[in-house]
């Protein structure tokens, strides 16, 4: 039988075979950069004011690309990869677009890593040079000492990214990175100026340009030594996604047919969400550089700021994730300051529930009082599909409410269901399926991961999300479910495999399973262990299983970024429930959490 493949309502638009660069940056009249005037601003910090133009940006980003290239400690050459690990900040524009000018790949990483979960991702990105914040000096310096790279070695390749604003034209500050022998990012932008970027045409563009992480849907095997026996075979490790540049360039353009239309002078973009995540690169860094909108940078999401930010630079478009709605449906924030300006949220990245908008959308409607409808669209999409497939369209946001909305133009979708021994089979009508996408903005595959690649891409293009969704009659989409091992809390990956790992090298733990737990409160799942003590003997008592919950609670704050701390509790079990072949019966316990926190 063939196929059943749904395609966009939308008609197709065509997509440029180049370099993400070029593609932002085409030769034009002068005065202009992409079609808008060269002295639009396009990247305000929000906390200093200090602008950058798009004619700054260009000059910047050139500047860097320079440096990067002619550095001693560097010489960078095309193809080379640079870890990218700092909070948001009027640097990124600036880092991503002068890196990739010069030819690079950029592999963005958690702000709160670990040194450990830092290690992990620049050794197996293949990086040799790390853009870091202030704050994340110590991190990078204790991950290049994990790496047994010598101390002179590791300064080299580090490139700060200093609070100071100065190459900006905004406010000086102490110098931190000279005090301790490091290079700045000022300091590479006064050498010179690339006179042409590295171009990606034809065939080039689809070359890799960024390597963002993902645990994916598949667990990856280890080989034939696993370093824990009761492991299993399993690392849970992150994937490093390689999006090309015709991915970009496919997701930019496509994005654009459904998104509300963002107009120079009117639109500005609040980028509060975290760039190391492709949402948001893609979506507040390459996005509204299209558009010719600017972005108003906020290193981190803090209500009292984020709204004095809507305020104090007229914002209109705020991208979001379920649990930022959550503090706007109740926060005093929202009516301290004249929050009016804001017409359209988008939120993606995790489940988002009807009531929550309904809620929202009352209480900014309120504040607009004579300015128009206020509209809380829902998008969806993975890391591997560069990342948005979804966009709920302005006029259905309260008509469609729940539904990540409809299939992008380009892009083809199915939905499959497990045939019961005779492969996946396409659901029927209104059934619901695991959504496979195919389409220009599905990436190239997993870095160095063959075999995760074939278990998640088919050979004739078919991605598999791993979600569980419904399409209605009218063609909007809805996530209903997850098959993949995977949890999400406030937009954040955690993979619990990885947890389980290592829960596992605890001395007092045997064995571990970790499932998400939804908190209707705070609109995201928790993670929560369940875990079998060594010597069962010696958690009898509630103070005894009390003390080893919370002794491993701190034992793996100690080891983990923020977003993987066990916030949903840590349970004693006998024995995990598992399968004949030894796979862990996630349902069974997500059933028991239930249960088990139904009470409070
Ligand atoms: P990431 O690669 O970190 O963007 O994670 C992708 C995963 O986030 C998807 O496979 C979904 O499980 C989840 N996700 C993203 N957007 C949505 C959404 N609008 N509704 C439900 N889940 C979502």
């Amino acid at each position: 039988m063939a196929p059943k493949i749904y395609t966009s309502p939308v008609a197709a638009v065509p997509i440029a075979s180049s370099s993400v660069f070029t593609h932002l940056f085409p030769p034009g009249p002068p005065n202009t950069i992409a079609a808008f005037p060269a002295d639009t601003p396009a990247f305000i910090d929000a906390e200093s004011g200090t602008t950058l133009t798009r004619i700054h940006t260009k000059q910047l980003a050139l500047s860097l690309a320079y440096g990067l290239k002619h550095h001693p400690d560097i010489r960078a050459r095309r193809g080379d990869v640079v870890l990218v690990f700092s909070h948001n900040s009027l640097s990124w524009p600036v880092v991503l677009f002068g890196s990739v000018a010069a030819g690079l790949r950029c592999t963005l990483s958690n702000s709160a890593y670990t040194p450990n979960e830092l290690a992990f991702q620049y050794a197996d990105s293949g990086a040799r040079l790390v853009f870091t914040s202030e704050e994340g000096i110590p991190t990078v310096l204790a991950m290049f000492a994990q790496l047994r790279i010598p101390l002179d070695d590791a300064r080299r390749r580090i490139v700060v990214l200093e609070a100071a604003l100065e190459w900006a034209g905004g406010p000086s500050m102490p110098r931190v990175a000279a005090a301790r022998g490091l290079k700045t990012l000022a300091n590479l932008l006064a050498m010179g100026v690339l006179e042409h970027e590295e171009r990606f045409d034809g065939p080039d563009t689809h070359e890799t340009v960024y390597l963002c992480y993902s645990s994916g849907m598949y667990r990856v095997f280890f080989g034939s030594s696993p370093p824990n026996p009761a492991w299993k075979g399993t690392t849970g490790k992150p994937k490093g996604v390689e999006t090309t540049h015709n991915n970009i360039i496919a997701v930019l353009e496509i994005v654009k047919t459904t998104f509300p239309t963002l107009t120079i002078g009117h639109d500005s973009v609040l980028g509060v969400l975290p760039f190391y995540h492709v949402y948001g690169a893609v979506k507040l860094i390459h996005f509204p550089w299209t558009c010719g909108t600017p972005v108003v940078i906020q290193a981190r999401f803090d209500p009292e700021k984020f709204c004095a930010s809507i305020e104090r630079y007229k914002i209109t478009v705020a991208l979001i994730v379920p649990p930022i709605l959550v503090v706007l449906a109740r926060h005093p924030a929202v009516e301290k300051y004249d929050v009016s300006s804001l017409s359209s949220l988008f939120s993606g990245a995790a489940p988002l529930g009807p009531a929550l908008v309904k809620q929202v959308t009352e209480r900014l409607q309120l504040r607009r009082a004579g300015k128009g409808e206020v509209a809380i669209l829902q998008g969806y999409g993975l890391t591997e599909t560069s990342p948005t497939t979804h966009l709920l369209p302005f006029p259905d946001a309260l008509r469609k409410v729940g539904s990540i909305g409809i299939l992008l133009p380009n892009l083809e979708a199915r939905l499959l269901v497990d045939g019961e021994g005779n492969g996946d089979i396409d659901a029927t009508e209104g059934e619901a399926g695991e959504l496979w996408i195919r389409g220009p903005s599905v990436m190239k595959g997993y870095l160095n991961n063959p075999t995760a690649t074939k278990d998640s891409i088919t050979p004739d293009g078919w991605f598999k999300t791993g979600d569980i969704a419904v399409r209605d009659a009218e063609g909007y989409y809805y996530i209903v479910d997850r098959r993949k091992e995977l949890i999400k809390y406030k937009g954040f990956q955690v993979p619990p495999a990885e947890l389980e790992g290592l829960l596992l090298t605890h001395p007092d733990i045997a064995d571990a399973a970790v499932i998400g737990v939804d908190s209707v409160k705070e609109a995201t799942e928790l993670p929560r262990a369940y875990v079998v003590h060594a010597r069962p003997g010696e958690v009898k008592t509630d103070a005894a299983k009390g003390a080893f919950q919370q002794a491993i609670r701190k034992w793996t704050q100690e080891r983990v970024a923020r977003h993987k701390f066990l916030r949903g509790g840590v349970v004693i079990i006998d024995a995990i429930p598992k399968s004949a072949a030894g796979k862990i019966l996630r349902r069974e316990l997500r059933e028991r959490a239930k249960v088990e926190l139904s009470g409070r």
